[in-house]
């Protein structure tokens, strides 16, 4: 079943409190860790954050790490589009926002010496029409009513939020760099197995079947697409998590103009419709005159969108955005779009499975969808971050 973030923030404090721990100290917990025997082999499969945070911590301890990516990229859910748009305009197809208090999210932006800056504009107002009429307001209008719609830790001071210049994507390549040789693109994994003396993993090469060997396994890999690996080494009740877990849509749109009309407006183009879309300027903070608007739905209103053809996303998004601020119509030039539910290897935007790791055997778990954030890298690096330390102490026998 689908949760909402507001009972999920719920539940989250809940288990958090039952397990007699505070959030800082389940991230905390795993900051300290030393190398607790010999070194292992260790197969990671996916270099999303969870896989490369912890690929990247578990080679700092001595362990033998190989990564299988089935993309062509590291990232996962962190990809920055640069393409289709011109002059080196960039805008964020999942991660994109970073709260303060995300320690994890910044310490490893620190570590790689990423350039933060401002997420929302201080300048200009912003549109928002979910009160009834068309208003328009200081950018804090805009995060509150994100927060009346999603809750505090999706608003609040508008100055608490930041992003990475340049893109989200360099925090992920900051790692994948550090490991270079050790992740293998383009590596779709198709069979996890093990017993009692190794874990196996299967895996395609230009279409190939071929199997690695490892001491032990760190699957990242979301459930969406795990369902469609093999599993013989799990349990049937674990294989019904797998195939149960719920992942919600995300369907994003972006309009590139000629010029930034809204400003001539008094417009920074951040707007909050009634049907609680996120519209955002993700290009106020690069060099101009061409901008992009893109719009950002949630479940309910994603599923409609992604069941749209290409065009057809472009076409209504120009019309809604045209009469919210006039004349786009005429500075448009080219759009492009991201419905996460068809991404081949992310099926959906997000899931709540719990902090469990559900480790079986040699083969351990992580990923948003098994941390107190999900729908965050802070969630992603923190779950990776618990697995090492659980690889780092696993007794070999
Ligand atoms: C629309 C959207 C908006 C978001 N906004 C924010 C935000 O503003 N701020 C924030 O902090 N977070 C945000 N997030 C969340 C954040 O992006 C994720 O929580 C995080 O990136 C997930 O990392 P992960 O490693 O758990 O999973 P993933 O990034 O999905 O990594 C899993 C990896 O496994 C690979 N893989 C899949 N199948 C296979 C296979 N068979 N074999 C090998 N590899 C495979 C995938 O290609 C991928 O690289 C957003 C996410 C989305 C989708």
């Amino acid at each position: 079943m689908a949760i909402s973030r507001r009972q999920f923030l719920r539940r989250s404090a809940l288990a958090v409190a039952a397990a007699g721990l505070n959030q800082s100290q389940l991230s905390g917990a795993v900051r300290t860790i030393v190398l607790s025997g010999p070194a292992k082999k260790v197969l990671v499969l996916g270099a999303g954050m969870a896989g490369l945070v912890a690929a990247y911590e578990l080679s700092k301890l001595g362990h033998e790490v190989t990564v299988l990516e089935a993309r062509t990229r590291p990232g996962g859910r962190v990809h920055t589009l640069r393409e289709p748009f011109s002059d080196g305009l960039y805008a964020e197809a999942g991660a994109a926002r970073i709260p303060d208090n995300h320690d994890l999210t910044h310490k490893y932006v620190k570590e790689f010496q990423l350039p933060l800056e401002p997420f929302y504009p201080n300048r200009l107002n912003a549109l928002r029409f979910d009160r009834g009429n068309r208003e328009e307001v200081p950018i804090d209008g805009f995060t509150d009513a994100m927060t009346r719609q999603f809750g505090e830790d999706l608003g609040g001071n508008p100055d608490r939020w930041r992003k990475i210049k340049g893109g989200t994507d360099l925090l992920p390549k900051a790692f994948a760099e550090r490991l270079s040789n050790k992740i293998h693109y383009g590596s779709p994994v198709v069979r996890i197995e093990q017993d009692e003396k190794q874990a196996r993993v299967v895996f395609l090469n230009a279409g190939q079947r071929q199997t690695m060997t490892a001491d032990n396994v760190l699957c990242t890999i979301p459930f969406s697409v795990l369902r469609k690996v093999e599993l013989p080494a799990l349990s049937a009740q674990r294989r019904d998590v797998i195939k149960n877990t719920r992942y919600d849509a995300v369907a994003r749109v972006y309009l590139q103009t000629r010029n930034r009309i809204w400003e001539e407006k008094g417009l920074n183009g951040f707007a909050f419709t009634s049907g609680a879309i996120e519209i955002w300027e993700p290009t106020w903070s690069q060099p101009g005159p061409r901008g992009i608007l893109m719009t950002y739905a949630r479940p309910g209103e994603a599923e409609r969108i992604t069941k749209l053809k290409e065009n057809e996303r472009i076409a209504t998004t120009l019309k809604q955005l045209d009469g919210m601020f006039g004349g786009l119509r005429e500075s448009f030039e080219r759009g492009a779009t991201k419905c996460w539910m068809e991404d081949e290897w992310s099926r959906g935007a997000w899931a709540f499975v719990g902090f469990s790791s559900l480790r079986e055997g040699r083969i351990h778990f992580a990923g948003e969808h098994l941390s107190p954030w999900p729908s965050w890298m802070q969630g992603a690096l923190s779950s990776g971050l618990r697995a090492v330390k659980e690889i780092d102490e696993f007794v070999k026998v």
